[in-house]
């Protein structure tokens, strides 16, 4: 199994580190030609205006939409979150692809960044350690979205829509790789299908 960590700019060494260390290979995609052969991909936190920016100059716009049309495995964490969603409220270039609607920098000033434990049963029974540096919150979700967990005040932060998945948070900040191994389980029920 290959995984590409899409490299414009945010965290994406992280990712790479996390995968590595769950015995992974993960490869940075800068170029279209580099999503031939992946079988899944992160979209990692950062600037979302920057990232998308730089997505429609290399070509990969289109890329990554063909790609998650096929039926390839996506995930995005925080500004990947909000590229993947098809409503940010605003205009800026995006993958679009997701039906949530997400709202930008969601928690103010005084909360610009936070870790807090996050009750997430798709992982089990203990909370997901989770780290919030500027993020969005799901506003709200289509019919097909199931909401994974949200904030003590209903807020939903963790989304999947069949073979799309989205957290508000960067799990790749934290010691815990439950994250990444539930997207290798969407991967490896996509191997099995195909
Ligand atoms: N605030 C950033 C944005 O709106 C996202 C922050 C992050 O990815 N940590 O794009």
């Amino acid at each position: 199994m290959k995984i590409g960590v899409l490299a414009l700019q945010g965290a994406f060494r992280e990712h790479i580190e996390t995968l590595h260390k769950l015995g992974m290979e993960a490869v940075e995609v800068r170029l279209p030609e580099q999503l031939e052969g992946l079988d899944g991909l992160i979209i990692p936190g950062g600037e979302s205006t920057a990232i998308g920016k730089l997505a429609v100059k290399y070509g990969l716009q289109e890329a990554i939409r063909r790609f998650v049309e096929l039926g390839k495995p996506v995930y995005g964490t925080c500004a990947g979150m909000i590229l993947i969603s098809k409503d940010v409220g605003r205009d800026q270039p995006l993958l679009g692809m997701m039906d949530v609607k997400v709202e930008r920098n969601a928690f103010g000033r005084q909360l610009d960044s936070f870790e807090t434990d996050l009750p997430f049963p798709a992982l089990g029974d203990d909370p997901f350690p989770a780290i919030f540096i500027r993020a969005p919150r799901i506003e709200s979700v289509g019919d097909g979205v199931e909401v994974l967990a949200a904030l003590p005040d209903g807020t939903p932060v963790a989304a999947r829509q069949g073979n799309m998945l989205i957290t508000a948070f960067h799990p790749e900040l934290s010691e815990d790789p439950r994250l990444h191994r539930y997207f290798l389980s969407m991967i490896e029920e996509d191997t099995a299908k195909s």
